[in-house]
């Protein structure tokens, strides 16, 4: 025996990145499935993409001096699916992206409409866990979408902190960052929400997914984002937006608020009965279990991607931070506070 046979050292792989990282279910659809587009009044629309891409929202808006896009998606085929949506409808020039966090279903299509002409632009904070957080992203989503993933990732250049006015013509997009480091959070620790005063339509990012089942395993805590949720409330107060145009979902009114509040409530009285408080990690059967209870609580959601993604972190991970793991010191006062 030879040490060229037998070699002393060796990398281990492991799941995630040797094998899918769940297995797909018919409930998620397929890669040939198509989004869909909704028009929301004034020059507003919103394109969702199918289950199988999350069902996740890119709002744009034409204005006579171009267009403003809110966040990328996912893959690129379904950035150039929103692409030609646009071109369909005006071959003015796509002026600005911006991205609403940094998480990979509305920013890996940057690059997309980067190469079309856009600029893109989010908040600093965004830009820079974008940068830390793509590469990592782009290991743990090839054991879901492989080679339809982007080779690449683009960081907004243009960057902003607290908020910024996006003008074309005489049209205004307001970017206000709504969860940064010194905040609360809710579905990612950044949220930057967008107002468009002419039309009164306000997006609020993933703070909530009315009609879907949620990503709720980000490192972020449900006490946190039921806090999350009264600014929201305090926010649309404030603003009377006509339509709440959330990351995922259907666009509508304020009664998403509460929807969002109702699921996390079930959905983490759930986690706690199967965990014990936390304290017993999740088996597959438990799994499983805790699975069936969530999907039949709530029959007519859609997108089980996020759910099935979430349920698989907290039984590799465990549901701690889930339950309780908010920080100490985040009690700043809630953004955004310029309004
Ligand atoms: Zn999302």
């Amino acid at each position: 025996m030879g040490a060229d046979t037998n070699p002393a050292g060796q990398f281990f792989a492991a799941p995630p990145m040797a094998a899918p990282v769940m297995p797909w279910r018919p409930e998620y659809g397929t890669i040939n499935d198509l989004g869909e587009t909704v028009h929301v009044g004034g020059d507003v629309y919103v394109y969702s993409s199918p289950d199988y891409t999350v069902d996740v929202n890119t709002v744009y808006a034409i204005t006579p001096d171009g267009v403003v896009v809110l966040d990328s998606q996912l893959l690129p085929r379904q950035a150039e699916a929103v692409l030609a949506d646009i071109r369909a409808r005006t071959d003015k020039p796509i002026r600005y992206v911006s991205n609403s966090h940094h998480h990979p279903d509305h920013t890996f299509g940057n690059l997309v409409f980067q190469e079309a002409g856009a600029e893109l632009v989010s908040s600093y904070f965004t830009a820079r866990m974008i940068d830390g957080s793509a590469f990592w992203y782009l290991m743990f989503l090839s054991g879901m979408w492989g080679e339809h993933l982007p080779r690449g990732y683009a960081v907004p250049r243009h960057t902003f902190v607290r908020s910024r006015e996006l003008w074309l013509g005489k049209a205004a997009v307001q970017l206000f960052e709504f969860a940064d480091s010194t905040t609360v959070s809710g579905e990612s620790v950044d949220m930057t929400m967008a107002w468009f005063p002419q039309s009164k339509v306000l997006h609020v990012g993933d703070t909530v997914w009315p009609g879907s089942h949620t990503f709720f395993a980000d490192g972020t805590s449900v006490p946190d984002w039921f806090m999350q949720l009264g600014h929201i409330r305090e926010l649309v107060n404030e603003l009377r937006p006509r339509v709440i145009v959330p990351g995922h979902g259907a666009p509508g009114d304020a009664g998403m608020i509460d929807a969002q509040e109702h699921y996390l409530r079930a959905v983490a009285r759930m986690v706690e009965d199967h965990c014990r408080g936390g304290e017993v990690a999740l088996t597959d059967e438990t799994k499983a279990k805790l699975r069936q209870d969530i999907c039949s609580e709530f029959p007519d959601h859609r997108n089980h991607i996020p759910l099935d993604i979430s349920l698989q972190l907290l039984q590799m991970l465990g549901p701690v931070a889930f339950l309780v793991g908010r920080p100490d010191g985040a009690t700043a006062r809630r953004l955004p506070s310029f309004l």
